[in-house]
């Protein structure tokens, strides 16, 4: 069922995930190792691993709603452009 099961079991450990299975993000994976040392803290949906991101029902903490995984891709994308920003 969309929203119930996240399905994200495929993803390598790296990428974190609560009990449930859900995608951490945010202040959730501030202490995963590949954010030990970095200049900058995770944004608000981005993941335990830098520069991925994560949006929707598959993020943990997510309102399960179709607005709000929209408007968290939409999101997303000014993060994405933050980061991208953090390499130039
Ligand atoms: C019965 C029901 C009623 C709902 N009613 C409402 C409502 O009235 N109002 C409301 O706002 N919300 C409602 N929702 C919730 C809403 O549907 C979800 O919050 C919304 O669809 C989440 O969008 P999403 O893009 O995050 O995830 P999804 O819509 O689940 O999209 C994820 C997509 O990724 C695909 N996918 C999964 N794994 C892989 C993979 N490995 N490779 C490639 N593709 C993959 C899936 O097939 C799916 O198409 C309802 C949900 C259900 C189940």
């Amino acid at each position: 069922m969309i929203g119930a099961k996240p399905r994200a079991d495929w993803l390598p450990p790296e990428i974190e995930r609560d009990n449930k299975g859900f995608v951490k993000t945010g202040a959730a994976v501030a202490d995963a190792p590949a954010w030990k040392g970095a200049k900058r803290p995770p944004g608000p949906l981005e993941t335990s691993r830098p520069g991925i991101f994560a949006v929707g029902d598959v993020r943990s903490g997510s309102v399960k709603r179709a607005a709000a995984a929209v408007g968290e891709g939409g999101m997303a994308v000014e993060g994405i452009h933050q980061a991208l920003g953090t390499y130039a």
